[in-house]
């Protein structure tokens, strides 16, 4: 429930923090950064600085749970602060937005932990144990479906099952790390035999990111009413995709190569609790579909469950900035067009009994809008490369050419409270390696 570190009239001393697009005193997202030539530690946005938590603790403006949490937020990564569920992290963000609340007792002793936004590095926020792709955009997998099977686009199972893949760990970076283009086999319906090279049509995927939190025992389910709890919060996500190789690979054991050389975040951590105004309840499920089976079935779920955040795909071309134009806009979108919650998608991956750990990271699935300006995908918005889009600087494109920059933004807006982003989410696409 909304509480008062949510009330669109608190006003904060940072300069530039009140009416900032992305950080807020409402918002409050966690991250890893380092300043210049220093170590990495965890940092709060606010506005365009980024509050030290460490030098918080040091100056002893945190006390109990929040101090707790600061602690377990000490180190070079946020596994802990993830693993300490919803109470301590609460704590924390009630302190921070006393702290840097206008006329604070403290702001002459809480000034010298900010630093400018643009003096500082952002590094991954965890360590990520394990990444799960989830598919439950339903336009994204109704479009797609229908480039192979135009009377059924849906699999009888989409309707029961949350489904996904294990993704890849090792390879999801952070916002601004360059994306080289994969090299691997193509094969097209035009040529006879597999080549291997430069991937010819590489894609993005528009993503929310979920940070699991506490987590599950081996062999211990997680019911779908506690599953809110195991969800320590959110980020964007672009999970690269390079067509022709999924094409050839993915029969019959799904994605591969085609997704595991890159995925891209946006480096803060929005929490549950900074979203909470931004809950909805899910899209209502058209007639005729199944109920979910009752251990993907919570009342509390079916009220609250969904997600109010607007999505934004912008492309950056080298056309584009050689002709001082700005970012074109490919696709907005929403996360209401999920057809499961994030806490379906949680109990049903721990329904086997899989445990779920602190700081492990789980893709939605590409989130398209149910029109073609907000396609979450290249495949989708130029047909599989048939209808190239044109950009202003007279460019074209089927998919990413080398020096192309993807940009995800992200925003929640509700009347009646402060509007909160998720910062960006960038990468330039890299030429291949040479293809020995
Ligand atoms: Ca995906």
């Amino acid at each position: 429930m909304p509480d008062d570190t949510h009330d669109p009239e608190r006003r904060s001393w940072v300069p530039g923090a009140d009416g900032h697009a992305d950080f807020p005193i409402q918002n409050l997202p966690v991250g890893v950064f380092a300043p210049a030539g220093a170590s990495r530690r965890a940092g709060i946005a606010i506005g365009d600085h980024v509050l030290d938590l460490a030098g918080l603790l040091a100056g002893g403006l945190l006390d109990g749970d929040a101090r707790l949490a600061a602690e377990a937020a000490s180190g070079e990564t946020l596994n802990g602060f993830l693993a300490l569920g919803p109470s301590p992290r609460r704590a924390l963000r009630a302190r921070l937005s006393a702290l840097l609340t206008r006329d604070a007792a403290e702001e002459r002793r809480v000034e010298p932990h900010l630093h400018e936004a643009g003096s500082v590095t952002m590094h991954m926020p965890a360590r990520v144990g394990d990444y799960t792709d989830f598919y439950a955009g339903i336009h994204h997998a109704t479009n797609v479906g229908k480039q192979f099977r135009p009377d059924s686009p849906l699999l009888p199972n989409y309707k029961y099952v949350p489904i996904g893949y294990h993704g890849r760990a090792s390879s999801v970076g952070v916002s601004g790390a360059a994306i080289r283009r994969p090299n691997g086999q193509r094969k097209p319906a035009s040529e006879t035999v597999p080549s291997f090279g430069p991937s010819r049509n590489l894609d993005y995927e528009l993503e929310l990111g979920v940070w699991i939190g506490p987590g599950n025992e081996l062999g211990e389910p997680i019911p779908i009413g506690g599953a809110a709890r195991h969800i320590a919060g959110f980020c964007l996500l672009n999970d690269w995709s390079a067509r022709d190789i999924q094409g050839w690979e993915y029969q019959p054991l799904g994605p591969f190569l085609a997704k595991s050389f890159a995925t891209t975040i946006s480096p803060w951590i929005v929490t549950p609790e900074a979203l909470a105004p931004f809950r909805l309840a899910p899209s209502a499920r058209p007639d005729g579909d199944p109920e979910p089976l009752p251990h993907l079935l919570d009342a509390a779920d079916q009220t609250a469950g969904g997600l109010d955040i607007e999505l934004e795909v912008l492309l950056l071309t080298p056309g584009l900035k050689e002709t001082n134009r700005p970012a074109h806009r490919l696709a907005l979108s929403s996360t209401r067009h999920l057809y499961w919650t994030v806490a379906q998608m949680v109990a049903h991956h721990a329904s086997g009994g899989c445990n779920l750990q602190p700081g492990d990271l789980l893709g939605t699935g590409t989130i398209s809008a149910p029109g073609p300006d907000g396609f979450g995908s290249l495949l989708e918005t130029t047909n599989g490369g048939r209808k190239p889009v044109e950009l202003p600087s007279g460019e074209t494109r089927r998919f990413l050419e080398d020096g192309d920059e993807v940009i995800l933004r992200g925003r929640a807006r509700r009347d009646g409270f402060t509007p909160i982003g998720f910062g960006e989410c960038r990468g330039t696409i890299l030429p291949a390696r040479p293809a020995a």
